[in-house]
């Protein structure tokens, strides 16, 4: 009986996002980059949020904010609901998704679209627009 992935494939965790944040493998796609990135916020893997974050928009300076936030809610769970480009030919992405997570027992939820881009051939996470 294998964990599945917090990111909400159905995969086990050890086929899906673990390999990418361990650096074992590269997310071929924006939308696995994407995926990666919710599971760290799951575990409040701040060092792999910040190593998949461009370095022109890394927010070095909120990382204990950021790890302590992440920390405090409940993630409930990922739904991706569209993609731009983002394909393993590609340069640059978009995915917009929604997130939803328990804060203070409330239950709320982010819905952004994401750019990504590669740097040294790898995606990372460049900024987002929320709605
Ligand atoms: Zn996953």
């Amino acid at each position: 009986m294998q964990n599945r992935c917090p990111c909400g494939t159905g995969n086990p965790y050890s086929a899906c996002c673990e390999p990418i944040m361990s650096g074992k493998k590269d997310a071929v796609t924006a939308q696995e980059l994407m995926r990666s990135r919710y599971t760290a916020f799951t575990q409040a893997n701040v060092d792999y949020l910040m190593s998949s974050h461009s370095v022109k928009t890394r927010p070095i300076k909120e990382r204990k904010s950021i790890e302590q936030w992440a920390k405090s809610v409940s993630w409930m769970g990922l739904t991706i609901l569209n993609t731009q480009a983002g394909e393993a030919s590609d340069e640059v992405g978009y995915v917009e998704f929604k997130a939803l997570y328990f804060e203070n027992g409330k239950p709320q939820q982010i819905h952004e679209k994401s750019l990504f881009q590669r740097e040294k051939g790898k995606w990372v996470y460049v900024s987002g627009a929320h709605f």
